[in-house]
């Protein structure tokens, strides 16, 4: 590759970040890291209307806890700053204005009554090339007209002159050859009346001046894709143009349509990377973070909706995939999300991991739980023990809330019916001779006595369980018992004895 690469991901900051969001900032990461370039985030902020508050550093903290920080951005800038399109603002008129003395755009003076009656008179109307001609514009008014109407800063917009009949072509490194006809296009928005670009025109400007070399996005944008090319070679810069590569969509579990945040809502699963709190409502959606998915989990399902290696391996670490990841791999076909399977890369990742690397999380979920940890080495121990047993974070509280406290209710209905005051002795005289001085000999020693009372080991194993645990869960009855100690263990028989026995 002669040109460096140069990617982008450019959010709009309008609320929380949609899963797809964070696979588009990902790949872009992705292909920047194996080709040795740059990953720039780039706000796209334009449309005020839609400015939401806190946005941004939400976009920003995402990508952090996602692990893939871009290397230039706008607190971290590079040489190609402002990274906010609000901030570049004074960068665009001259494009537009460029563009209209080269015929290829015009100003449009119609005003929203005037745009209003026409779509009441005209269905489905769109401002193009049918319609172009019978508005109040730069095409249809005098030269005198117009010069008037701009000194007397008459509001207008700048409009693209989309050309009759002809077809786009481009070649999107995903999809192959793409081609549109121009008729389906409309003359869209470049400058607005605040003399605040559109989307597409800053799209272009800014890709050409940040000299983005590939342009990875949704494929919801390939509709755009017309206007843009078509912009690229009106502004006499097609041979800058970024590679395109336009990723599948991700689609809802059954496979209609894209996934929303409402599918999420309505099927109990997280949409967004991290819990977006609405600033004007304080409505709280909730992320996958917060849900209790590891980055790294997280990231990993996110590469393999819509790429894979060719093989069937499906773990990956971030390093691996920033070795491994190739766009000829990334699939054409929409990626049907499954929070199953987005659960299944998530215990896979809990359980691949060390104590010491899932501590911390586990700390802090135990903590929101009311339970402190005391003891770093005990904790670790704990997690270990436990961590096969664990889907989400939070599992961590319920499989191991009893080795911080004696347990408060127990599963009685488990052992009452079966419960009689010769196990009961059983337990006071097991209580009596306990060593713990390892699991094995403890579980022998507990069998030889079992028998020398008559009893069949298994009838005592699971009141011992639920004595220790409160439930029929949990590893090694003995290994929990060896790791409470003798003190507590005893404790523990003696409390749960007495409630079985009343
Ligand atoms: N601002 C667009 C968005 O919100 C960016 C699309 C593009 O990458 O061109 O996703």
């Amino acid at each position: 590759m002669d040109k460096k690469v140069r990617v982008r991901f450019a959010p709009s900051p309008t609320g929380g970040l949609h899963l797809g969001g964070v696979r588009t900032a990902l790949f872009n990461y992705l292909f920047a890291k194996k080709n040795n370039g740059t990953f720039v985030l780039r706000v796209e902020d334009t449309d005020q209307n839609r400015f939401v508050e806190g946005a941004e550093q939400y976009i920003v903290d995402c990508l952090n806890w996602c692990g893939i920080t871009p290397d230039e951005s706008p607190s971290n800038p590079g040489a190609y700053g402002p990274y906010r399109q609000s901030e570049r603002k004074p960068s665009y008129g001259k494009f537009a204005e460029q563009l209209i003395n080269d015929g290829y755009a015009y100003y449009a003076f119609d005003t929203p009554e005037e745009l209003d009656a026409k779509r009441k008179e005209i269905p489905n109307f769109q401002y193009g090339q049918a319609t172009r001609m019978g508005m109040r514009n730069s095409l249809t008014l005098t030269l005198s007209e117009v010069e008037e109407l701009l000194a007397a800063k008459t509001p207008h917009v700048v409009r693209l002159k989309v050309p009759e009949e002809e077809i786009v072509h481009f070649y999107d490194l995903i999809r192959g050859d793409v081609s549109f006809e121009t008729s389906i296009v409309d003359d869209k928005v470049l400058l607005k009346a605040d003399g605040m670009p559109t989307y597409h025109l800053a799209v272009v400007v800014d890709d050409k001046a940040m000299e983005i070399s590939h342009a990875f996005r949704g494929e919801e944008w390939l509709p755009s894709a017309p206007i843009h090319i078509l912009l690229w070679k009106y502004l006499g810069w097609e041979a800058d143009m970024p590679a395109w590569a336009h990723l599948p969509l991700i689609l809802k579990p059954d496979g209609h349509g894209k996934l929303s945040k409402r599918d999420g809502d309505r099927l109990g699963f997280p949409v967004y990377a991290m819990n977006w709190t609405d600033p004007k409502t304080g409505d709280v959606t909730k992320g996958f973070k917060e849900m209790g998915f590891m980055p790294e989990a997280f990231v990993n399902m996110l590469a393999l909706l819509g790429w894979n290696n060719g093989t069937d391996q499906e773990l990956f670490s971030l390093m691996e995939l920033e070795e491994k990841f190739s766009i000829e791999r990334i699939s054409k076909a929409g990626a049907k999300f499954d929070f199953e399977k987005a659960k299944w890369y998530n215990h896979e990742w809990i359980k691949s991991q060390s104590a010491e690397r899932l501590a911390p999380s586990v700390k802090m979920v135990l903590q929101k739980a009311g339970i402190e940890v005391q003891n770093e080495n005990f904790l670790n121990i704990v997690i270990n023990m436990i961590k096969d047993r664990c889907t989400l974070l939070p599992d961590f509280v319920a499989q191991s809330g009893y080795f911080f406290t004696s347990p408060a209710e127990y599963d009685v209905n488990s052992v009452k019916p079966k419960w009689t005051l010769e196990k009961a002795e059983f337990f006071n005289a097991f209580a009596e001779k306990l060593t713990l001085t390892d699991a094995a000999s403890e579980e022998v020693a507990f069998k030889a006595l079992a028998e020398e009372k008559g009893f069949k080991p298994g009838e005592l194993m699971l009141p011992f369980r639920i004595m220790l645990v409160g439930g029929k869960f949990g590893p090694g009855v003995f290994d929990i018992a060896v790791l409470l100690g003798v003190e507590e263990t005893k404790a523990r028989i003696a409390k749960a004895v007495n409630v079985f026995n009343s």
